[in-house]
């Protein structure tokens, strides 16, 4: 525990503030206990009714946990709101009229107020968890302490509770997040592309936009902001933020065997010019990057039978996703297909993988939306699972072909979340070989 959260637990500095926590889940509970130890009451509220009670029991403090739908009598009285993250704030408005703005927060914020070490931040439609988890290996190898959470993983409240303090915090943050962010200011600031995303939550693209515009708005001139360049026609002429903003895209500057595509090469280049800011040298990221392998369900070849290559990029649930990993082979592809649908422009789609696409097989929902369009293109097929999708594809495969599970969807339509689909694409490409 670092020295700001020694001195204000000791002082208490929440004494007689009461904190309403939205959300008991993971994060949630970690700021609640945050909450605790700086001595406030703290009521956390969920609306799930069939959550266990004594979730709360082992957090120490003036503690009430309230279950069920929402109040606005749950949020009257609070000092401080804190919400945690993918906490639908639209559907909580409502009962939050009366508090004022200024009084709700993320959990990121929150913790955010007390940390000492330097913060890099990554935001962006498609690519956070890669950049951000290869960031904090190039600096855990270069002899950096890090911390590595937020949106991914721990989340900042749990760090600074129980975590030894590191030299750098690596953060992967949402839009859902940075929208009730006041003060967070990251000293790097990593913005990595922005597709239409989320739009099913976030009421238009500018709102999207503007949360994730959030992450520049409080650094300093001695702050970094990494803007990817296919930005610039959205970002040129807003005053976005203080710090010096430097622009950056894919080059060959490392060698990276195990990253496919164009878009790793500019992920790449990303975490190379956030972490030359800590003082890592271009031969500790060269050799950080050459080790790197994919993450799990993100272009991951997961085995190989009569030359023909399965790739699990299960996690590719936007379009440009399925664009960048299509486009990461020179050889023909089959495309695996299929899922609740989260938006984008199926045409366009069609056309940036057209020279790349062999097939396309559609498992699951959403075949109204893929299959007029992808249809003008290739050849289709639907089935109502991805097993019969994968063994049909395989059947019509060539030696050399590609099956790329890279489904452009959510997954809620057949499974828990994209590493159930992965590994279930991965089972069945076992079974067959
Ligand atoms: P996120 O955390 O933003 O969802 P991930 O690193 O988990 O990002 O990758 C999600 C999907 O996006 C994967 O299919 C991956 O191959 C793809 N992807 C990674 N980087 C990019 C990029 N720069 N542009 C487009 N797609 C990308």
């Amino acid at each position: 525990m670092n020295r700001i959260m020694r001195k204000f637990i000791k002082e208490k500095i929440l004494a007689d503030k009461l904190a309403v926590v939205v959300g008991a889940g993971r994060s949630g509970l970690a700021a609640a206990r945050l909450l605790c130890v700086l001595g406030a009451t703290v009521r956390v509220v969920d609306a799930n009714d069939t959550l266990d009670p004594s979730i709360v029991n082992d957090i120490a403090g003036d503690i009430e946990l309230q279950t069920g739908r929402h109040s606005p009598a749950q949020f009257a009285d609070a000092d401080i709101v804190v919400l945690s993250p993918g906490v639908p704030v639209k559907r909580l408005e409502p009962f939050l009229k009366d508090v004022p703005a200024r009084k709700i927060v993320a959990e990121l914020e929150l913790a955010s107020w007390f940390i000492e070490a330097p913060v890099l931040a990554v935001t962006g439609s498609n690519g956070k968890t890669t950049t951000t988890t290869l960031i904090s290996e190039i600096l855990e190898k270069s002899g950096l302490r890090t911390f590595t959470g937020g949106n991914i993983g721990t989340p900042l409240c749990e760090y600074l509770l129980d975590m030894e303090p590191v030299d750098v915090i690596v953060l992967e943050v949402s839009s859902f997040q940075l929208q009730n962010c006041r003060l967070f200011k990251p000293h790097v600031g990593l913005f990595l592309n922005l597709a239409p995303n989320h739009l099913d939550y976030h009421e238009d693209m500018e709102e999207y936009l503007h949360a994730k515009l959030n992450l520049f708005a409080h650094m300093n001139e001695s702050d970094a902001a990494l803007l990817h360049e296919s930005l610039r026609p959205v970002l040129e002429g807003r005053d976005i933020t203080r710090a010096r903003m430097e622009w950056f895209g894919p080059t060959d500057r490392f060698e990276a065997p195990h990253l496919l595509g164009e878009h790793n090469r500019s992920n790449v280049e990303a975490a190379w010019q956030a972490v030359r800011r800590f003082g890592v040298t271009e031969e500790q990221a060269a050799e950080a990057i050459r080790e790197f392998k994919p993450l799990a369900h993100r272009i991951e070849p997961v085995g190989e039978k009569g030359d023909v290559l399965f790739v699990d990029d299960s996690k590719a649930t936007t379009l440009e996703a399925v664009v960048a990993a299509v486009r990461s082979f020179d050889r023909p592809v089959r495309l695996l297909m299929g899922g609740v649908f989260k938006g984008g422009d199926v045409a366009a789609l069609a056309r940036d993988v057209k020279d790349h696409v062999r097939s396309v097989a559609l498992f699951g929902a959403s075949r109204e939306v893929f299959e007029p369009e992808l249809a003008k293109m290739f050849p289709v097929s639907w089935d109502a699972t991805l097993d019969l999708a994968v063994k049909r594809l395989y059947a019509d495969a060539n030696p050399g072909d590609v099956i790329l599970l890279s489904p452009g969807t959510s997954s809620f339509d057949l499974y828990s979340g994209y590493a159930q689909r992965g590994n279930h694409f991965q089972s069945v490409v076992e079974e067959l070989a």
